[in-house]
């Protein structure tokens, strides 16, 4: 600490211990620091540089993985949480990047806007979901990092760049999904529009009539989400249109959601750890007494968008063209039915259109993304990873690629096969980066690989 400027001791910590969401990774960074201003980053980075340190943001910490890990040091810019502009004319919002979703909502708000999609949380920073490209649920919506409009980014040679279509171009398409590799992004414009509210309908339905209507199942509403029980047949359809209708939500029952749904569900599955029997009969039940009855409600968009997400869990998501989900999901289903395996609901099954953000998931081609979940009932351990190679085996014979944030089996060569846009990606990391601050072993392992400074 002796060693750091007067400016840098007041922001820095030692001994400080990072997990995730999940509790499922964590990392212990030599110096964690808390910058609230662009000029504080800059002198981290130099700092770094000099002590040949690497660097990684964290924002919410809610990746399943070690994306955002580092024993060298780690930044949270959750101190760069302004308003910044709002052209309520363009729709564009500008925030500073360490503000969380939250936030952003309320901001959004006050001045009559909202996001148009939304992922099933609101915890994450703005940096962070952009920075995985992740994704709500629609057809007709790309990943949400489809909405940057400009960035500011501070890059691992301490400059500060604005980035946009018309300005440092390169940069800005590899910074629209950055993986946290490129350097510090500090600010972000946001297209948004004016805010609405949804109408949300969840019905039962079976998971063969899901498949033979393929098309007229994901284009039924302008958001749908499915969500199949494995080790049976059944499945809900949840669908949300922009709607005029006043606002209707009857708070949902306690006994059913959060007692029986949240409570008995999580006893129920710590006893499944030691007999996982169970577990068939277990989802049948939860099915027939919590999740199959018809609901609706119109509400604000971000409330109808977000849903619980219960409690720690290992999650692995990976996105396929959208025409291949049913052949992969009647895989899955085989393998459940013949498998000793068994495994927990739901598989949720979300559609994303095709974008041209250069390393999202949904780049080129419109996109079904099938999540797989393992529930960590009171954060104990639960078997999953023979379950994670055959659900990855399928996806990745059909093409797929994995949810940068979650932790997957997928090297620098299947990557690069998949992604049109890999070694553009990898030249502007590069020349942002020439030192390799944001290389950490995740950034190593999935993109850069052993030579960090690979020649292109
Ligand atoms: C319960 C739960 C629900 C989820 N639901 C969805 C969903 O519906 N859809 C979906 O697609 N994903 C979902 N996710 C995944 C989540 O959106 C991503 O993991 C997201 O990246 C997390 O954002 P974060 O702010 O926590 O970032 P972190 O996990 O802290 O970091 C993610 C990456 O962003 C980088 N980063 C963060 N800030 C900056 C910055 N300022 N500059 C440069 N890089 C930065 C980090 O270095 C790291 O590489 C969910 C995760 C959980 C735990």
């Amino acid at each position: 600490m002796q060693s750091l400027s007067v400016d840098l001791q007041k922001i820095a910590k030692e001994g400080h211990h990072f997990r995730n969401w999940a509790n499922t990774f964590g990392c212990s960074p030599e110096l964690y620091f808390e910058p609230s201003t662009e000029r504080e980053i800059v002198e981290i980075i130099q700092l770094a540089t000099k002590n040949k340190k690497g660097i990684k943001v964290v924002g919410s910490g809610h990746s399943p993985s070690d994306l955002a890990l580092t024993n060298d040091y780690m930044i949270s810019i959750h101190k760069l949480n302004r308003l910044l502009a709002v052209d309520n004319d363009k729709g564009i919002i500008t925030v500073e990047a360490g503000m969380d979703l939250h936030t952003l909502h309320q901001v959004l708000k006050n001045n009559g806007l909202a996001l148009s999609n939304l992922g099933s949380i609101s915890d994450q920073s703005v940096a962070g979901v952009m920075a995985t490209a992740s994704h709500g649920t629609g057809t007709g919506y790309g990943s949400l990092s489809t909405m940057i409009v400009d960035l500011t980014l501070v890059n691992g040679k301490g400059e500060r760049l604005f980035c946009s279509t018309t300005s440092n171009s390169d940069v800005f398409e590899a910074a629209r999904c950055s993986l946290g590799a490129l350097g510090v992004i500090t600010r972000m414009s946001l297209k948004v529009e004016p805010e609405f509210r949804l109408e949300a309908k969840q019905v039962p339905a079976k998971f063969e009539d899901v498949l033979q209507n393929w098309d007229t199942v994901t284009n039924s509403a302008e958001h749908v989400r499915v969500w199949w029980f494995p080790h049976t047949q059944d499945c809900v359809v949840w669908r949300a249109n922009r709607t005029d209708k006043p606002v209707s939500n009857n708070p949902p029952s306690w006994l059913k959601y959060t007692f029986v749904g949240f409570h008995v569900y999580q006893f129920a599955l710590n006893i499944a750890r030691y007999r996982q029997s169970m577990i068939p009969s277990l989802t049948k039940f939860f099915y027939n007494n919590v999740h199959s009855s018809p609901t609706e409600v119109v509400d604000e968009s971000y409330k109808v968008f977000n849903f619980d997400c219960l409690f720690p869990q290992y999650v692995n998501e990976w996105a396929i063209p959208l025409e291949k989900a049913p052949e992969a999901l009647r895989r899955l289903d085989n393998f459940i039915n013949t498998s000793e395996l068994k495994v927990h609901f739901p598989v949720e099954i979300r559609f994303v259109d095709e974008d041209d953000v250069w390393m999202s998931p949904s780049f080129g081609r419109k996109t079904c993304y099938i999540g797989v979940i393992m529930y960590r009932p009171y954060g104990k351990p639960v078997p999953y990873k023979k379950y994670w190679r055959v659900y990855e085996d399928i996806m990745r014979s059909l093409g797929g690629r994995p949810h940068w944030a979650k932790a997957h089996g997928q090297t620098v060569d299947d990557l690069e096969e998949s992604y049109p846009k890999f070694r553009d990606y990898l030249q502007v990391r590069n020349q942002m980066d020439p030192n390799g601050l944001f290389v950490n072993k995740y950034i190593e392992r999935h993109i850069v690989g052993k030579q960090p400074m690979a020649k292109l």
